[in-house]
């Protein structure tokens, strides 16, 4: 499956970069969704219910790296991957205003992001 191959692949570019990384959540439940929705952390269809999504933690030098712009390259460097990569770093709330979650990173299915 693509997003299973680029997803090595990212992990492998984030260790070229110099981070050390952990894999967070990649397949979520739709209670958990839900729930997330609810409290303003997601939103209810995620693409972590079908597992095309993955949360990563970059760490420099041992220090996690927290806030979104910390995965700006990376970011950029997944978006030119394949026209339906979406890093999480460029995500808005119902608003359009930014509401950026840089360490997730998906690709998009059904129109989803
Ligand atoms: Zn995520």
């Amino acid at each position: 499956m693509l997003f299973t191959r680029l997803v090595a692949r990212l992990i492998d570019r984030a260790i070229a970069m110099g981070y050390q990384a952990t894999l967070g959540e990649v397949l979520r439940g739709k209670a958990q969704a839900q729930a997330n929705a609810a409290s303003g952390a997601g939103i209810s269809n995620s693409l972590h219910l079908d597992g095309l999504a993955v949360d990563l933690n970059l760490y420099l030098n041992g220090r996690w790296l927290q806030n979104s712009e910390d995965h700006a390259d990376l970011g950029r460097w997944w978006k030119a991957q394949h026209p339906d990569c979406r890093w999480g770093g460029d995500f808005k709330d119902s608003k359009g205003r930014p509401k950026p979650d840089g360490n997730h990173y998906s690709i998009t299915f059904q129109g989803r992001a």
